[in-house]
């Protein structure tokens, strides 16, 4: 098998992976190294993170599992920092050496600083990555005030992003106009008044020349002398191709890798894709070409008969609520372009179009962009205009199937992903499809930025007659494999009285009859939740880490995480973690953030001896189940308490260990309003106050901070005991598999979860099921260590690959 190596695990690189298997599933030994410590995602929607409408786990593309399932090697947080040529291997910052036979380089871009005196002082940041994003989520926690330094495309989602969370904004500008390369001076300006309006203020035509402050940025000064403060600022004034490791290799670069029209660079058998690459002197930073790109390298790559890459154009929308705008092509006039123009002033829209010898050169729309898909159709194919009108809606996201009828099928719907028309309508025809997810899934429609998802609906609509449900389209299949959303899928199981996981995508016709690693564990878990005590579970369709009872580290090896009741230990236990870390030279041991000890760096073989001469049962560090319960010391020793959280924690700990529920829970439990052990950020959080406990839930610590709401106020232990079983049982029984309480109360909504909890009938039904289901449970590290069957099939010596 050839080795395929790629540099490089963002959007435009992965893209072309998925292509490379689609075309040749087995041509390829694959191996990715990624510098960001996160699988694939999608960096489009880093700005909808920012502006609160999304989660990181939302945005994955291709989670860990996807990497295991295509045999790909991935090594995360592991950046490639040489390429020897002459032997045709690569060379990590770690000093790992992976030979190739064909070498992808996909490094994207960073973000452009500006090289000004200041530019490296805390709380400067540029807007690239997940980690950018924090930084700006957790500097809106302290500081008020932030300053963007770019009226472009990043900077406005920026700044919007940047209100969203609390912060004052200012937006500076170094041109009189936002967004000029893509906006004329009238879209511009409707634009900025649109911005004002929700807050944004602009500085125009200003040149940041320093930013002050001490250690920490304070405030900015200008070319004109003039300064403002600061507590926060990102430059969003570009991006710089991410060339390094090909230059310094020898490969010939320009502003980018230059490639060819096969994107290969200056050496054989070494190729460029993405926002790396520099094609007929054009980088390019949108995906829609990135995406074309890795088409035609998978195509390459394998040895098809590839066709060439000519080079893209492409359009623009802005991802910010309230704002509708659409820019393709050339925007200013010479004196060869004329223009047709409507500009309705009240009611904030502005539609322009650029013709040169009938054909359409440029287009600018503001305020409404229902007529971007058929002008930038004319635009790329070069149509004449002479018979056509301009400016007549074709369709729109309320539209009927009126307006998709008269759309023509080459008509590209899905901007970003290149999915035209005919091919979503082909899509739905010949595979059955029902749902916006499944045509999504089919056809990469939709797949990006998402703004194409109201046309693909008229579409489906259009296509299906009266055979269209609206409601049913909207319903988001469990995965690829199946047309079935959750609660059909549940509702199925019920009353089929399906009881495994091969029966249940046997009988309800899954169209791949493994699964995937999205539908099993769903399935294993609804399965689990409905048959209560009577399931046997099916440990192979688990997630991986659950599978082996450890997480897997970023290099392959495994941690070890004893369970510790209430974060309350023994110097018995102490001592026999540290003798076991000892005898196995465990890399690393580390107190961790739920109050226990973890072991990492562990080999998958030494697994079931190491938890055997622990002889503690597993704490479930890696599992969909409770995680930890923090507790405070409490009214035993500390002089605020009013309350005995350790006894609680220990016993809530006990109570509900090992029970699968649909994502992670943790807990804590704090004995005084002082909340040491962080309660109001848990997914069930109690506070002790005089006479009782206040009860927390939906509470979040994570990238999506959430306090937790108040459910309850109760006098007892008891209470606390039953009315947290009833929550976990209802959470069980109605939340999506993978959906953490935070969002599934923001889904359900508070005050209903409250209602179904304040009948005492049915809190006493919720109890039952969930005793009944706690039954089934036994400890899997001491199940392990029994089982010679388990021990050979889960932990045999064998190489591990990262991302297993
Ligand atoms: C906030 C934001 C909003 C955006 N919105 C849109 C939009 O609306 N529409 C649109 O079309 N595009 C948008 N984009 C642009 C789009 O995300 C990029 O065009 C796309 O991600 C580029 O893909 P890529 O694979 O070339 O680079 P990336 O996705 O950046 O991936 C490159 C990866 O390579 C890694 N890497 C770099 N060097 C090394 C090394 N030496 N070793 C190992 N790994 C390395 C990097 O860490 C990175 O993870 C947006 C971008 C941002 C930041
Ligand atoms: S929460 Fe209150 S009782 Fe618990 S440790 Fe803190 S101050 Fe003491």
């Amino acid at each position: 098998m050839k080795k395929l190596v790629m540099i490089g695990n963002g959007m435009a690189g992965v893209r072309t992976i998925e292509e490379i298997l689609k075309l040749s599933p087995n041509q390829f030994e694959i191996t990715i190294f990624g510098q960001e410590p996160h699988p694939n995602y999608n960096r489009i929607k880093l700005s909808n993170i920012l502006q609160g409408d999304t989660s990181f786990e939302e945005i994955i593309i291709n989670p860990l599992d996807w990497y295991k399932e295509n045999n790909i090697q991935l090594f995360t947080g592991e950046a490639v920092t040489k390429i020897d040529v002459e032997a045709k291997k690569v060379i990590s910052d770690r000093g790992r050496e992976v030979e190739y036979d064909d070498l992808i380089i996909a490094t994207g871009s960073n973000s452009f600083i500006l090289p000004i005196p200041g530019a490296d002082k805390i709380g400067v940041t540029g807007f690239r990555d997940i980690k950018d994003c924090e930084m700006m989520i957790n500097s809106a926690r302290n500081y008020k005030k932030a300053v963007v330094i770019g009226g472009g495309l990043l900077g406005l989602e920026a700044a919007r992003g940047l209100l969203n969370l609390g912060m004052k904004v200012d937006v500076v500008h170094l041109m009189p106009n936002l967004m000029e390369r893509q906006l004329d001076p009238i879209a511009s300006s409707l634009l900025k008044a649109e911005l004002e309006s929700q807050g944004m203020r602009f500085l125009m035509e200003k040149e940041t020349v320093e930013i002050i402050g001490d250690e920490r940025v304070a405030g900015l000064r200008f070319k004109d002398g003039s300064h403002i403060p600061a507590d926060l600022v990102v430059m969003a004034i570009g991006i710089k191709s991410n060339t390094m490791v090909a230059r310094e290799s020898g490969i010939y670069v320009n502003r980018g890798i230059v490639v060819n029209d096969f994107m290969e660079t200056s050496l054989p058998n070494v190729y460029a894709v993405g926002e790396c690459a520099e094609h007929r002197e054009i980088v390019y930073g949108l995906v829609a070409p990135l995406y074309e790109q890795g088409k035609i390298l998978a195509e390459r790559i394998c040895g098809k008969n590839s066709t060439l890459y000519e080079g893209s154009v492409t359009g623009t929308q802005l991802k910010v609520a309230g704002v509708d705008l659409y820019s393709a092509g050339e925007i200013y006039e010479d004196g060869t372009i004329k223009s047709i123009m409507v500009y309705n002033e009240y009611e904030g829209i502005y539609k322009r179009v650029l013709v040169r010898d009938n054909r359409i050169v440029g287009i600018v729309l503001y305020g409404d962009t229902k007529d971007s898909t058929r002008l930038f159709r004319m635009l790329s194919k070069k149509e004449d205009i002479t018979e056509i009108s301009i400016f007549e809606s074709q369709c729109s996201a309320e539209g009927g199937s009126g307006d998709i009828a008269s759309m023509p099928n080459d008509e590209l719907v899905c901007g970003c992903n290149g999915v035209t028309k005919g091919a979503i309508v082909e899509a739905i025809k010949t595979q059955g499809l029902t749902t916006l997810d499944q045509v999504s899934h089919c056809t990469n429609a939709g797949r990006s930025c998402g703004r194409c998802k109201p046309m693909v609906n008229d579409i489906l609509a259009y296509t299906l007659g009266d055979q269209f449900d609206a409601a049913a389209a909207q319903k988001t299949s469990i995965c690829g494999c199946t047309t079935i959303s959750r609660e059909d899928l549940v509702a199925e199981i019920r009353e089929k009285g399906l009881t495994s996981v091969k029966e249940v995508m046997n009988v309800l016709e899954w169209n791949n009859e493994e699964g995937c690693t999205k539908c099993r564990p769903a399935i294993n878990y609804y399965l689990g939740m409905i048959h209560m005590d009577e399931y046997k579970d099916d440990r192979d369709s688990r997630l991986v880490n659950e599978k082996i009872h450890a997480n897997i580290q970023k290099d392959g090896t495994y941690s070890v995480v004893p369970r510790m009741y209430g974060g309350v230990t023994t110097a018995a236990d102490l001592k026999k973690i540290a003798e076991v870390a000892e005898k196995y030279e465990v890399p690393l041991v580390k107190l961790t953030g739920g109050q226990r000890i973890g072991l990492f760096g562990v080999k998958k073989e030494d697994l079931p001896s190491m938890w055997e001469e622990l002889d503690m049962p597993s704490g479930y560090a890696y599992g969909k189940t409770l995680r930890t319960v923090k507790t405070c010391v409490g009214a035993q020793f500390c002089r605020y308490g009013t309350q005995d959280s350790m006894s609680l924690g220990i016993e809530l700990e006990k109570k509900f260990e090992r029970l699968d529920t649909p994502h992670k829970v943790k807990m804590g439990v704090s004995a005084c309003p002082r909340n040491c052990s962080e309660a109001g950020i848990k997914d069930i959080g109690f506070v002790g106050i005089d006479g009782g406990w206040e009860i927390y839930v939906a509470g979040n610590g994570g990238v999506d901070l959430r306090a937790g709401d108040l459910l309850a106020t109760v006098k007892t232990e008891a209470e606390v005991m039953e009315l947290t079983s009833a929550y976990l049982q209802y959470y069980r029984e109605t939340a999506n598999y993978l959906e953490r309480t935070s969002k599934w109360v923001e889904r359900v909504g508070l005050e209903h979860v409250k209602e179904v909890l304040a009948n005492e009938e049915t809190r006493k039904e919720l109890n039952a099921r969930m005793d009944q289901t706690l039954k089934r449970y036994i400890e899997p590290w001491n199940e392990a260590i029994q089982s010679e069957d388990i021990k050979d099939k889960y932990y045999a010596v064998h190489t591990v690959k990262a991302g297993e």
